[in-house]
């Protein structure tokens, strides 16, 4: 009954129920693979000579799905789908969160408010990882570089400012 599925076929029907009001938008990829404290989001690719938006994407976050699940149903989908309108629809006037968007967002059912209270674990930032380097001393690398050693990819790693190197064996933590 609160399946990934059952979401999606909840926000399949609320794209129609927006343009069985506003007309049609168009197809829309809808996936659930957004993480950190966003609860959805709405996309779509803007042609550069006619401005026309199409390639619809709404990504929504699974861990809300998982834990909040009727706030995300009342309140996440309209607002998603609101958006959706604003940009297939250009001459409605909704942007943004603006007013008209509130007005989109309050007759698919939504309540117009642009920020969700929903207590979601944070994203994580960019990683950076510490190695020991051939001086002793500590270097810090970030994750391009740390995935290539860690793989085997490079099999050493040159400070150009100290030539200090470092090799897959020193990485010794994340850092803070
Ligand atoms: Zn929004």
């Amino acid at each position: 009954m609160k399946t990934i599925a059952d979401f999606t076929a909840l926000v399949k029907l609320c794209i129609e129920t927006a343009e069985a009001k506003y007309g049609k938008i168009g197809p829309v990829e809808i996936r659930c693979d957004v993480r950190g404290k966003t609860a959805g989001y709405a996309g779509w690719k803007t042609n550069r000579w006619t401005g026309e938006n199409s390639n619809f994407v709404l990504r929504f976050n699974r861990e809300a799905i998982a834990k909040h699940w009727d706030e995300m149903v009342q309140v996440t989908i309209p607002h998603e789908v609101a958006h959706l309108v604003c940009a297939a629809h250009p001459e409605l006037g909704g942007r943004d969160h603006n007013w008209k968007w509130a007005q989109i967002d309050r007759s698919l059912g939504g309540n117009g408010e642009r920020c969700h209270n929903m207590e979601l674990t944070p994203g994580r930032k960019t990683s950076r990882y510490v190695y020991k380097d051939s001086l002793g001393r500590e270097m810090t690398v970030g994750p391009k570089h740390h995935a290539a050693l860690q793989r085997g990819k490079y099999g050493l790693l040159r400070n150009r400012k100290t030539g200090a190197t470092i090799t897959r064996g020193d990485y010794l933590r994340p850092a803070a």
